[in-house]
């Protein structure tokens, strides 16, 4: 794992902040790994919290209205569907029927968990009824992943520090299905003092819950390495981690939790950083899911210019936006104004670097050759599909070779082979 420079004191100490609903809403079909089918048609009138699209695969997760309004039309935004929703400002709400998470079956809380479209919020989006549904065997540790270890965000951060009480009760929640031997909240070293607010307050509440500080490395939020730091143990190629008797999951899916099982709310918004080399109005905003980039922008008084790229999601995972049309999505953990650097790449020196570096014990530079060569047996010797795509490798490539486009190119051709 790599120590990276963290650039979270821009935005980690400002409270969390709110902007205005924009009029059109650009609602994202994709969801963890299928397209979502809409059931609702253009022109249809829509409540605030009303389901727009589901899909019949079990990996996937509903999509709601954020605001009530009008579907104006289905459109493309590089390459991806998504409905456009007109708001129109006046909020009328769906309702729910108000249940008492105690009175619900372990089944009822799952289907719940898929009906109200929860899934992972820290950016890989894994449906969280899919995972629970593996959890009731037996759970030892469940770990709260507050590790937010991708430089500029800090969403996470403050979420733990404004919503703890909602973070308690969203766990409370959990807790009361999976009933854990023991709750273990990951955080960096570098937030230790969000250590003494989250143990008092976890009292109140009852919960058998531990701070685990972890060092301040990338990628020590991936699920895999956390569960190595926490527990020690592996989790090898085809397992998952409930078969250990550990479940993992972010802040923001408890918080969501909190809203589907305490306020009886769909997963319709989410915290997002707003930061980079940019000067602007940045930090922590609370924001509905399918608001476009430009709307943010426009909002935060933040200009952008041709040196800049916009990332949606973090500097080493995230990926650069082509469109301001491109909204907020259930993952997106940030907005990232990053100026453009000029690199150029040179021969590979066979340092080794990348080999050091990657936290699956992968040989990222073997994947250049076979993606290039368009060698699939190679592809799957070298076992790209075990990539975790966190960008380790290529910042600390001294010849700035493309090894994430090398990554990405040959997981499509064996997608598509
Ligand atoms: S090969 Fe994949 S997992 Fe390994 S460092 Fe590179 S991006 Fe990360
Ligand atoms: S870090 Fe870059 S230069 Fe070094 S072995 Fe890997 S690909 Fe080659």
């Amino acid at each position: 794992m790599l120590l990276i420079p963290s650039l979270k004191n821009k935005t980690k100490k400002i409270k969390i902040r709110t902007i205005t609903d924009p009029e059109y809403f650009y609602i994202p079909l994709k969801s963890y790994r299928s397209e979502m089918q809409p059931v609702v048609a253009v022109g249809c009138e829509v409540k605030k919290f009303q389901l727009l699209a589901k899909s019949d695969d079990f990996f996937s997760s509903n999509i709601h209205a954020p605001v009530s309004g009008i579907i104006s039309e289905c459109i493309q935004i590089d390459g991806q569907n998504f409905i456009v929703l007109k708001n129109d400002f006046k909020n009328n709400e769906l309702t729910f029927p108000a249940d008492e998470y105690t009175q619900l079956t372990t089944q009822e809380f799952i289907q719940k968990l898929s009906n109200f479209g929860i899934e992972g919020s820290g950016g890989a989006r894994f449906p969280t009824h899919v995972k629970y549904n593996n959890t009731f065997s037996e759970i030892d540790t469940f770990i709260i992943n507050g590790v937010e270890c991708e430089p500029y965000l800090s969403a996470d951060y403050v979420l733990m520090k404004e919503q703890t009480q909602e973070l308690m009760k969203g766990l409370q929640v959990a807790q009361y299905f999976i009933k854990a031997k023991k709750i273990v909240v990951a955080i960096e070293k570098q937030n230790k003092e969000l250590s003494r607010v989250l143990l008092q307050i976890s009292r109140e509440y009852n919960l058998p819950l531990s701070i685990k500080l972890v060092k301040n490395n990338y990628p020590q939020g991936s699920e895999q390495q956390l569960i190595k730091s926490i527990t020690g143990k592996e989790i090898k190629k085809g397992e998952i981690p409930s078969q250990h008797g550990i479940l993992v999951n972010n802040v923001g899916t408890i918080w969501a939790i909190y809203k589907a099982f305490c306020e009886n709310i769909p997963f319709t918004e989410r915290l997002v950083t707003l930061s980079g080399n940019n000067n602007g109005t940045l930090g922590n905003y609370l924001i509905k899911i399918g608001t476009p980039i430009e709307h943010i922008l426009k909002e935060t008084q933040i200009s952008t210019n041709n040196n800049e790229t916009i990332v949606l999601g973090g500097a080493m995972m995230g990926k650069a936006v082509k469109s301001l049309l491109t909204p907020i999505n259930k993952g997106s953990g940030g907005i990232l104004l990053l100026k453009n650097q000029k690199t150029k790449s040179h021969n590979c020196i066979s340092c080794g670097y990348c080999v050091d570096g990657c936290p699956q014990r992968l040989m990222p530079l073997e994947f250049l050759r076979a993606s290039a060569e368009k060698n699939l047996m190679k592809l799957k010797e070298f076992d790209v599909q075990n990539c975790i795509e966190c960008g380790a490798c290529a910042y600390i490539c001294p010849s700035d070779l493309p090894l994430m486009d090398a990554i990405f190119e040959g997981k499509m051709l064996l997608h598509n082979n």
